[in-house]
Parts: C-alpha cells; structure tokens; sequence
C-alpha cells in the first residue's frame, strides 16, 4: 500500500516496530519516563515555553479541540472563529454545542484569511481565537503571523489547531503568543491513530484551574495533575504513546523540528512541480506543506481519481467529502513518504494519461 492521504499516513519502519509489540502495563516509572520525554520533546518541537505543560488524550484530533473548547472557555468569552473548510465548522459546532459565544469568519474554500477579513473584529471585546493552522479539508495554510499579530494587539487568547501543521509546516507557540496547541497522532506524527495532544501556555493553565469544564474523561485539571508525574486519569493508548515515544526521539536524532520541516516542505515542492499536463490544479490559494489540494479542470470527478487509483494501482490518495467530492482530490506529504513515492504515483498519473483515462475538458 502506498498512501498519500491525510490520516492515517504511512509510518517508519521502527514507528510499525513498536505497533508489533505486545503492549505494557502503564503504571511503572519506565512508562512515565516515555510520558514525560514525550512532553519535553513535544514542547520543544512546538517552539513552546519551559512553563508550558503538555498533556495526552485518548481520542483523536477532534477530542483535543472538544478538550480545548471546554475547558479553556466559558459563557464569559466572546470568540472569533475562523470556518474555511470543515475542520473550522467543527470548531464552530462545538463552541455553539458548549455555549461558548462566537462569531464566524465564514471563507470560501480554498481561500486564505485575509486583514480585511480580521479588520471588523478589532477593539470589539472579543476573548478568544479559534483557528486550524492548516485547514486540512482544503490545504490552505493561514497566515499566523498575521493571526498572532491581531491577538496579541488585542489580547486575545489563541486556540491554534495544528493536527496537519505540526511537523510540516513552521509553529512558534512562544513567539506567536499561542494559549493552546493541539495535534493528533496519524497526521504528521505518522503513528497509529488514538492518541491527540495539547500543549498549554501557562495562561491556557490558569484558564483550566477556573474553568469548571463539566465532563470527566476531557477533563484537563486532571490530565494536567496526572502528566506532572507522567501519568494519565485514565488507561491510555498505551501503544500508540510508545510509537509517538519512538518517532520524536527518530526526529531529534535526525535534526529536529527544522529538519522535518524541511523534509515537508520539499515533498510538497517536488510533487507540485509535477503537475503540469494534467486536468487538475492547485486548489488552494495558499498551500500548506501537509497537503495538496486539486481541484478538477476537465468535469471529470475528482472522486473517479481516488477510485481508479486505489483499485487498479494500490494507491491512495485522499478524497474530498460533502461539497468538494467531486471537484477535488488531496495529495498529503505527512508521514514516511520520499520522491521515490511520488515518482510511484507520477507513473500511475502518467499511465492513466496513456490509456486515455482524461476526459477533454
Ligand atoms: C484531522 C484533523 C482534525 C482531527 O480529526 P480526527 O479525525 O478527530 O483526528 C482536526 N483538525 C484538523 C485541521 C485536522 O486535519
């Protein structure tokens, strides 16, 4: 199998290693030991504070954003949402599901989020900012320094989902003033899915230690009192949390963050030099390094891509849901894939070329 999707991604051999083992007992010195290198090297992956905590969750991604939602906000806030795509309305549902009060900034897709788009909410009173670094639904990486310039003149709390962004393209959570960080395991961490991490600033600290979050298995003054011993509340994805043990410490041994970002960065070029000759094009208007979003230029679906792929390659790409199923298909480059791979799928490409397989336009 070959995939090229956003998650799950194709992981390392020592990363599939590890999946293969048995799974141990949690409740040992030699476990916290993994939980608390696992935090340190997180943090420091996110250019965060020392002050910062990092904590894990069985879950995915979007059981981070629930946990960020509900125990970093309250009635009190006023928040800003950004909605370009579907992971910004699941930030928009869950805000209005909590109660928390909001506004949208509703974008159309593929499309970034623009000064003009931030200039009505200056000076207004608003708490808090909800935003996804990548939009994965769509590629389309927003601008945070733009973002953190307008909190920070505004004292606003950040709320920075990452789960495509981490490890592929630049975060600062200290220089970029951001309250909350979050990921998830399958996307570029490249393990098993089940496990999503936040990491908090110390403002983000304060807020949980206020906040009464009214849910037991998200609670994050628990998680938080647990980590600082590296343990969990609860029975983690044990073997999940050794995979993510075994791929940051692969990442600090290569070079770091820096070196992975660049690794990213140049999948995405490598792949998007290729492109010419075909019926598709760049659907983002501002591309992250996670992913390539395409959009069909000859009526041909989108979905007919993945399909054909799939079935008669062994190829995966990722196909769009709802809206954009049949307008776009995604290219991811999260996860242990190199120019070999995509020369794989150029070769497919190119024999569907061959055998006729676009339609004119
Ligand atoms: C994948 C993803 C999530 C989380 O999705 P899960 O399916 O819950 O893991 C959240 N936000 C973004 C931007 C994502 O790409």
């Amino acid at each position: 199998m070959l995939n090229f999707c956003v998650g799950p991604v194709m992981s390392s051999e020592e990363v599939l290693k590890v999946g293969g083992e048995q799974v141990p007992y949690f409740r040992t010195p030699e476990f916290s030991k993994v939980m608390l290198e696992n935090e340190k090297m997180v943090r420091e992956f996110a250019k965060a504070d020392e002050d910062s905590r990092v904590v894990f969750l069985t879950g995915s991604g979007t059981a981070a954003m629930e946990a960020a939602v509900i125990n970093t906000l309250c009635e009190e806030d006023k928040a800003i949402v950004v909605n370009g795509g579907s992971f910004g309305d699941r930030f928009e549902k869950l805000l209005k599901i909590h109660k928390i009060p909001h506004d949208a900034i509703r974008l159309e897709a593929g499309h970034p989020l623009t000064a003009e788009d931030l200039a009505p909410f200056e000076g207004k009173g608003y708490t808090a900012f909800l935003v996804n670094v990548d939009e994965t639904s769509t590629g389309v990486l927003y601008d945070m320094e733009m973002i953190s310039d307008f909190t920070k003149r505004n004292g606003i709390f950040l709320i920075a989902d990452a789960v495509s962004a981490f490890l592929t393209d630049p975060f600062e959570m200290k220089k970029w003033n951001v309250g909350v960080m979050l990921t998830g395991s399958q996307k570029a961490l490249a393990c098993a899915p089940g496990v999503s991490l936040l990491v908090l600033s110390k403002e983000a600290q304060e807020r949980i230690e206020r906040i009464d979050c009214g849910c037991m298995y998200l609670n994050l003054k628990d998680a938080l009192k647990n980590g600082e011993r590296g343990q969990t509340p609860f029975t983690p994805a044990v073997g999940t949390l050794l995979q993510i043990h075994a791929r940051l410490k692969s990442i600090e041994a290569k070079g770091g963050v820096d070196a992975e970002l660049e690794h990213a960065d140049q999948m995405a070029k490598y792949f998007r030099s290729k492109l010419a000759g075909f019926p598709f094009e760049i659907f983002s208007q501002s591309p992250a390094n996670g992913v390539t979003s395409l959009r069909m230029t000859n009526g041909q679906s989108a979905y007919d891509v993945f399909t054909i792929l799939k079935d008669e390659y062994g190829i995966w790409v990722c196909p769009n849901g709802g809206e954009l199923r049949d307008k776009v298909f995604r290219v991811g480059h999260m996860g242990d894939l190199h120019e070999k791979d995509y020369d794989i799928l150029m070769n497919a490409l190119n024999d569907l070329t061959k055998r006729g397989f676009w339609k004119e336009g």
